[in-house]
């Protein structure tokens, strides 16, 4: 156990490169999916597409963000739409040891939630493909909040629904900006997933396995 999370009594996470590394076939497949989008909306060839889409992305970091600064209008849903439009169960499968991690959680932590810009029903079917649909008190989506994780507002519907305040939740995410930054903001401890953690996280981790040295 981490002593800089002492306090914390709440728990919420990310879901995409989360609770599931980057997989190479689903994240290309999600990749194709937005250079088809860029294709359409501009009208301009695939490989153009594909190239002015990487270039854009590499200073942004963000799909969403990415598709915005081109002009593809309702960016957010049609990255959605890129999330939904893969064969999610080819590539996840049930994870006994998260699972089982979430399990310890849940006995030594008062609530597990799950906080993700994605619409809920993509996100029921990754967390059924990972065996741990069971596992969150409450799912907060996109499609059920109307609020996002980018403007913060998701972050402070959940201190409302949770009636807590920030120094008790710890959220655990990939996105440096959106999981990280935000949150910390509103003075929630955070837990940066990643081969390179964030020095604006409190703590960071390679795997979400490690997450029980932190916080068990
Ligand atoms: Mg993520």
């Amino acid at each position: 156990m981490d002593e800089r999370f002492r306090d914390v009594k709440y728990v919420t996470f990310d879901l995409d490169y989360t609770l599931y590394p980057r997989i190479e076939g689903l994240f290309q497949g999600v990749r194709n999916n937005i250079y088809r989008v860029v294709e359409r909306s501009l009208e301009i060839p695939y490989e153009k597409a594909k190239e002015l889409f990487e270039a854009n992305f590499k200073g942004m970091g963000s799909t969403t963000r990415t598709l915005e600064q081109l002009g593809i209008p309702d960016a957010a849903e049609r990255v959605r739409d890129c999330l939904e439009d893969v064969n999610i169960e080819e590539h996840l499968h049930p994870d006994a040891r998260l699972k089982g991690l979430l399990r310890q959680l849940k006995e030594r932590y008062q609530k597990l939630v799950l906080i993700s810009d994605s619409r809920k029903d993509n996100a029921v079917r990754k967390l059924n493909a990972l065996g741990i649909s069971d596992s969150f008190d409450y799912l907060f989506c996109w499609d059920t909040q109307q609020e996002n994780k980018s403007n913060g507002i998701i972050f402070s519907y959940t201190e409302q629904r949770l009636e807590c305040v920030p120094g008790t939740l710890a959220h655990v995410g990939d996105s440096e900006i959106d999981d990280i930054e935000i949150p910390s903001q509103r003075g929630w401890k955070t837990v940066h997933v990643s081969k390179k953690p964030s020095e604006k996280a409190t703590a960071g981790i390679a795997t979400i396995y490690d997450l029980e040295r932190i916080l068990l």
